[in-house]
């Protein structure tokens, strides 16, 4: 056994697990089962390491599952429609399928030189006919049920992107894809009800106790639900003004209103005013700020008086209705009571514009001053001058106002949610076609499940030029009409991509079954996700659509879970310099090079070592050399003793071993502990490495009193249990380890270390702490334990401290075995 050759060894194993099929799976009702699943990659190119570390992680998990015992599925595909592909087309002029495929194909062999343990047999990518099929077949369930729809409405428009986006997709007024401004259109567009959910995704949150807490939250707040009363404002000689509030408490304190310069009625309060167009131009500059900004509050307040006036359905005051820069339209109503004394921003623009503060909640204690007060206040207290509803808390006011409102006719309590439906048609070209046509007689007609998939054409013309390709392929275009026969016009938007990636997961069980979407067995036998790894950047969008999407296939009676994933894990990305690796920063790393130098086993040891999953960890090109040279040290060790070994014939360790053997035995047994909780209990696999570490040290330390003798069981179980502890992180060193040992069979499915704690248990001894000559405590440490170790621990007993602490220590000594004796003065 020579140099340790990792080019040989890695591309060798590689072959004998591609040859043998040795990640292929089905189900077994006999064995546990262990569903390992990694967010699919986008196919964009080539991997760089910040990816690795997502399927690095996966890879351990899965392959140290498959060694206690489990049935593991760990597959891998390809979200492979959207927009790179198409604006790639635009910009090099090569077809968007042909640019997915070479993608695929080069990202593919960069994922097999990493010696992944994916069942290649299950590989699945969106862009195939065979799967986005079953988008189509979905889609008409949910079109029959109501839940997928057409609607006209005010959609976010990205110029750029050319495209409608998502509410998801255009936070902020940003386009989430090219962070530039979107813009607001009417059109029409298809939608799904996730609306019709958001309750059941709150209240199943409760099941997902394997989530982060932080994740939970992001999606809680993403579905926005809030309890709140809704109030009508009537105007002089015009419609009333609805405005939401969860604070209907101050509603004696609304000395004026403020509408978005967005919103509908604008125009109308305008008409007829005499210096209307002067104002309108004012508006018109409002509504063109950044609509971030003006969320965020990073603007100016500004407002238009509109010289119109609204009565408080409370008050019966009129009051000033302004337009304001500060409110938007698609949060609330897109229109505001201000009650500038308990509301900050309705503070500055009151204090701005000179317009009245009047108090009407005070804090226990104290006198508010609405001319006076510096700042809004926005806490709770006793109702005031709010007529029949003063010296309530504010508690009790709020439904008792909104009852009010209600019996007057004028408004109800409500509960609002933030979570619109989603909307899903793109007007580009690599998407799934949605399966309607139009025909001029019977109108939206869907297309038949026996006419699926509905293809995409081939031949369509990548100009950049706007306007979607698919509307300029006649073939595709012209249509037959189901219901007449007659013609009709086919449907050229294209769903978005997030639907792929809804429900990838139960494709990979069946992926070639062609007569419907899932096999309901094997989803059965699978289903929940034990483990889903990816980047905390889907806490929300993705995460939310696949939670909606299982839902709606339960609905559909396809699946019988309402949660697709039990154990959620984000991983932390990958830092070089400071920043995010990014192909736009320019600052990426690629496998191959790494792998040409040290081999794929030290770039996946490396990338686990260096810190805790979860979190950022900073690429550095000297931090790669320690867990190289960590694998040479065993590469060597094990070199050195295998031949003799594999040469005895095998035996457990026995009771009357030498103390060294004894040591060494205990160490491993300790180790196995650590590193199978570290593994799959906690996920942290930088410190089963660094464990994994400690005791190859150990081995060393002993090597030479345990290689000879009696003691040599116990090296062979150490070097046996470190290849076998090891392999997950890095198989194919492993592999080849376990083979010059003597074993056959491979250790894809060898079984995993067992455990056996009273090997693992320290030896410990009881000491007596004396004080001044006097017994005070006894301790119990480990055998050979340090002084320091057991100067903590005596100090550390409570009846020894007490005789201690604040005196001075004069001298401390240690009998080993015996006692300890300390002295004070
Ligand atoms: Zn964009
Ligand atoms: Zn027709």
């Amino acid at each position: 056994m020579s140099d340790y050759d990792f080019q040989d060894i890695e591309t060798r194993w590689q072959k004998t697990w591609a040859d043998t099929g040795a990640f292929e799976v089905a189900e077994d009702p006999k064995r546990p089962k262990f569903y390992c699943l990694e967010m699919l990659p986008y196919p964009s190119g080539d991997i760089h390491v910040g990816h690795v570390r997502n399927y690095c992680i996966t890879d351990v998990i899965s392959r140290c599952k498959t060694m206690r015992g489990f049935n593991v599925m760990h597959p891998i595909g390809w979200d492979a429609l959207g927009l790179p592909a198409e604006n790639a087309a635009i910009k090099r002029g090569i077809h968007p399928e042909k640019w997915t495929r070479q993608n695929i194909a080069s990202m593919k062999r960069q994922l097999q030189r990493l010696g992944f343990s994916y069942p290649w047999n299950r590989e699945i990518a969106t862009c195939d006919a065979s799967y986005y099929r079953w988008n189509q077949w979905i889609f008409l369930r949910m079109l029959e049920r109501g839940i997928a729809y057409r609607a006209k409405a005010p959609v976010n428009w990205c110029p750029s992107c050319l495209t409608v986006l998502a509410n998801e997709q255009a936070e902020g007024g940003i386009c989430w894809r090219c962070k530039n401004p979107v813009e607001q259109r009417d059109m029409e567009q298809w939608f799904l009800r996730i609306t019709a959910y958001q309750d059941q995704l709150l209240d199943d949150m409760a099941q997902l106790t394997a989530w982060p807490e932080r994740v939970l939250v992001q999606q809680k707040n993403w579905v926005g639900k809030s309890h709140g009363a809704e109030v009508d404002f009537p105007v002089d000689g015009g419609e009333p003004i609805r405005v939401f509030t969860t604070r209907i408490d101050t509603i004696w304190g609304a000395t004026f209103m403020v509408l978005a310069p967005e919103h509908p009625m604008v125009d109308g309060l305008l008409a007829g005013q005499k210096d209307a167009a002067a104002r309108k131009e004012q508006i018109a500059r409002l509504r063109s700020q950044d609509r971030r900004a003006r969320l965020e509050g990073k603007v100016e307040k500004e407002g238009v008086f509109t010289g119109r006036h609204a009565t408080n359905p409370f008050t019966n005051e009129k009051i000033p209705i302004w337009v304001g820069n500060f409110v938007l339209m698609g949060y609330g109503t897109g229109a505001i009571m201000s009650v500038p004394a308990h509301d900050q921003r309705d503070f500055e623009f009151a204090r701005k514009y000179g317009l009245d503060v009047r108090v009407v909640i005070q804090p226990e204690g104290e006198r508010l001053d609405g001319a006076t007060m510096p700042a809004a206040y926005d806490g709770t207290g006793r109702v005031v001058n709010s007529g029949p509803f003063d010296g309530m808390t504010a508690d009790e006011a709020i439904p008792k106002m909104a009852e009010w409102a209600q019996r007057k006719g004028i408004g109800r309590a409500t509960t609002t949610y933030r979570l619109k439906d989603w909307l899903i048609s793109r007007q580009r070209y690599w998407g799934t076609p949605i399966p309607v046509v139009y025909c001029e007689k019977d109108g939206m007609q869907p297309v038949p499940d026996e006419q699926l998939p509905i293809v995409l054409p081939p031949d369509a013309p990548f100009t950049g030029e706007g306007g979607n390709p698919l509307e300029k392929v006649k073939a595709f275009v012209s249509a037959t009409c189901p219901r007449c026969g007659g013609k009709a016009r086919r449907e050229t938007d294209t769903m978005d991509t997030f639907v792929d990636s809804s429900w990838y997961f139960y494709r990979y069980l069946s992926p070639k079954k062609d007569d419907g979407p899932i096999e309901p067995a094997a989803v059965q036998y699978w289903f929940p996700i034990d483990l889903y790894v990816g980047g905390i950047e889907h806490a929300i969008l993705h995460l939310v659509y696949s939670r909606f999407w299982t839902k709606v296939m339960r609905d559909l009676g396809l699946v019988t879970i309402d949660e697709p994933v039990t154990r959620l894990f984000p991983q932390g990305m990958v830092h070089k310099d400071g920043e995010v690796m990014s192909k736009s920063r320019g600052n990426t790393i690629a496998p191959d090079d790494v792998i040409a130098r040290y081999g794929a086993d030290t770039l996946r040891l490396y990338i686990l070592f260096a810190g805790p999953p979860e979190l950022a960890m900073e690429w550095s090109e000297t931090g790669i050399e320690g867990p190289h040279r960590f694998l040479l040290r065993v590469w060597r060790l094990v070199a050195r003793h295998a031949e003799a070994l594999a040469k005895e014939p095998a035996g457990a360790p026995t009771a009357t071993l030498p103390p060294a053997a004894r040591d060494l035995r205990r160490k491993v047994h300790q180790t196995i502990d650590k590193v199978t909780r570290d593994i799959e209990e906690r996920i942290q696999l930088n410190t089963a490495v660094a464990a994994l570490m400690e005791l190859v040290n150990e081995i060393y330390r002993l090597e030479a009193e345990v290689s000879a003798g009696p003691g040599r069981p116990a090296l062979r179980e150490a070097l046996e249990t470190v290849v076998l502890l090891l392999n997950p992180f890095t198989p194919h060193v492993c592999e080849e380890m376990w083979t010059r040992l003597g074993h056959e069979g491979g250790l894809v499915r060898a079984s995993w270390p067992a455990f056996d704690a009273e090997v693992a248990r320290e030896d410990t001894v009881e000491l007596a702490v004396q004080v001044n000559g006097k017994v005070r405590g006894r301790v119990a440490v480990p055998q050979g334990a340090s002084e320091e170790h057991i100067r903590a621990q005596a100090l550390a007993e409570p009846r020894v401290a007490e005789h201690v602490v604040g005196k001075q220590m004069v001298k401390f000594v240690v009998v080993p075995g015996r006692l300890v004796s300390v002295v004070v003065k």
